[in-house]
């Protein structure tokens, strides 16, 4: 009979959030999958508990996957941690489930630290409906790309930042979607300099121009007020797109700004812009 893939989250900071079934399961597998054996190791020396490790992590995945999927179709039980948090939540360990999954082995997810989850209860912005965003692109092009496709986007926005480039984000963000929008900056979360900071995209840019940034950083970015329904019709796009060009604007700018005037989504004025 084939084996089970556990996931197994670590903490985000704080060793006390390990649970009794993530140290029972660490403890009964037969191997551990590691984002890096090292974290893991000293975690493992920590709770006291000896296991043989594979590494598996970003840039071996397609080659461990397969050995590690063998071992489980012979029977062995496998542990899949990342270096902190929840593994396969921008962590490697995605593919892994997948490659399980489509082989009809059984993968067990265990609740516990999420750095998303804990950023997000935390905020003090609506959780009712959100979306997690990840990492954004460290490329300016594909960063502005990705904030522009959250311009009309009203649910509750999660990211993961690095401190290197929290100021740029912030800046990206605050031109995007205006310096008055509310963020609450979690940093260090379950960690001794645990703080959540609840302003403004403009206030933040001013305190981390101030004072560079330090530490892990899950953002938290209230969505857009709803829409007012628009009064704007086809023609009134397509009219003020051949302004905007006539101004001298590139028409992909002319479009996505007389959507953002108008009200309209943008491809309804594309499609007004380009018609007879
Ligand atoms: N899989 C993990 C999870 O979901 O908990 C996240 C791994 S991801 C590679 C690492 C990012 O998570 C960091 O860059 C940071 O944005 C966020 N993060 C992890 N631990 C954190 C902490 N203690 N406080 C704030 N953010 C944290």
């Amino acid at each position: 009979m084939a084996g089970t893939l556990y996931l197994v989250p670590t903490p985000i900071g704080n060793l006390g959030d390990i649970s009794q079934r993530c140290r029972d399961t660490l403890e009964r597998a037969d191997f551990i999958a590691a984002e890096d054996t090292r974290v893991t190791l000293k975690l493992l020396n920590h709770l006291g508990i000896k296991k043989s490790l594979v590494s598996y992590y970003e840039h071996n995945k397609a080659q461990k996957g397969n050995i590690i999927l063998e071992r489980l179709q012979a029977g062995e039980t496998c542990a899949l941690v990342s270096d902190a948090g929840s593994p396969a939540i921008s962590d490697p360990g995605e593919d892994l489930v997948r490659q399980c999954a489509e082989a009809g082995i059984t993968v067990a997810a265990i609740p516990g630290p999420c750095a998303v989850i804990t950023g997000l209860s935390i905020s003090g912005l609506p959780t009712g409906r959100f979306c997690f965003e990840g990492f954004l692109s460290t490329a300016k092009k594909s960063r502005r790309e990705h904030l522009e496709s959250l311009l009309r986007e009203e649910r509750t926005m999660v990211f993961y930042e690095a401190p290197h480039k929290l100021l740029a984000t912030l800046q990206d963000m605050a031109a995007m979607f205006g310096a008055e929008r509310k963020i609450s900056l979690c940093r260090e979360l379950t960690k001794l300099h645990e703080e959540v900071v609840r302003t403004t995209l403009g206030e933040a840019v001013e305190k981390y121009s101030a004072q560079p940034p330090k530490g892990e950083f899950v953002l938290v970015l209230a969505g857009a007020e709803p829409a007012p329904e628009s009064a704007a019709t086809p023609q009134d796009a397509k009219a003020r797109v051949a302004q905007l060009i006539d101004s001298g604007m590139s028409r992909k700018d002319a479009i996505r700004q007389a959507a953002q005037e108008l009200g309209l989504p943008k491809n309804l004025v594309y499609e007004a812009a380009i018609s007879e």
